[in-house]
């Protein structure tokens, strides 16, 4: 049976990054859920469909063909397509962010890619991360982990990340953005963002990255060594 990892938490606390450390020195695939609710986000306003308005969102996901969205790991990094188009840069700005928590809601949405993420998981090694991974999509996962920070402190990460980008909102934005979709994420009525009963509570608000990589790391190698 492969080993599986579930990272739950909300946005901006660090479970990317941390993940995708813990698969490499584990040697396990790292499976960013958010991804794909992003890629469904894009496809929808890229058909003119409001990521909010449940009824055209389950009409266009019926119409759409299966495997038309699809992780695929290239040198071991993950790329996520939609409709054969890698969407992996596009799915990053801050309307996507917001389509996704807004699509993420329709139990339509959450039901298209319940199967996809249920296979990843039932043939790899895996770390996956997302909101529902520990509660839904993988309760019988080995190690659950749910991983937070304070809205403040994840609104600097963010802010770190997008200072680059053209465009880059104001830390006031960041942070009302990120209490908006933690709002979002923790009261809509599927699949809340909720620490799972069995979860071990990692909370980075005072550690750095390397701090937290090791918390992390851990967990696991406790939880793994008790199996
Ligand atoms: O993790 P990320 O910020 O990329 O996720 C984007 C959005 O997708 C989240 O705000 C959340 O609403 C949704 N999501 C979800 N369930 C998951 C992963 C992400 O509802 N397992």
């Amino acid at each position: 049976m492969p080993v599986n990892i579930a990272i739950d938490g909300p946005a901006g606390a660090g479970k990317s990054t941390i993940a995708k450390a813990a698969a490499k020195a584990l040697g396990y695939i790292y499976v960013d859920t958010g991804a794909l609710y992003r890629a469904a986000a894009l496809t929808m306003i890229e058909n003119g469909i409001s990521p909010s308005d449940r009824v055209s969102v389950a009409v266009k996901l019926s119409a759409l063909p299966d495997g038309f969205f699809a992780l695929k790991y290239i040198d071991g990094v993950q790329h996520v397509f939609a409709g054969g188009k890698d969407v992996s840069d596009k799915i990053r700005t801050p309307e996507v962010s917001m389509g996704a928590s807004a699509v993420s809601a329709h139990p339509e949405m959450r039901k298209f890619l319940f199967d996809l993420q249920k296979k990843i998981a039932a043939e790899n090694n895996i770390i996956m991360d997302g909101r529902d991974i520990g509660t839904v999509v993988l309760p019988d996962a080995d190690v659950k982990i749910y991983l937070t920070a304070s809205a403040e402190e994840r609104a600097k990460r963010r802010l770190k990340e997008l200072a680059e980008k053209p465009d880059c909102p104001s830390y006031e934005e960041v942070l009302a953005d990120i209490k908006q979709r933690d709002y979002n994420d923790m009261h809509r009525d599927i699949a809340p963002l909720k620490q799972a009963e069995d979860a071990v509570v990692a909370d980075t608000s005072n550690v750095n990255l390397d701090g937290a990589i090791k918390l992390v790391m851990d967990i696991i190698s406790d939880k793994l060594a008790h199996k």
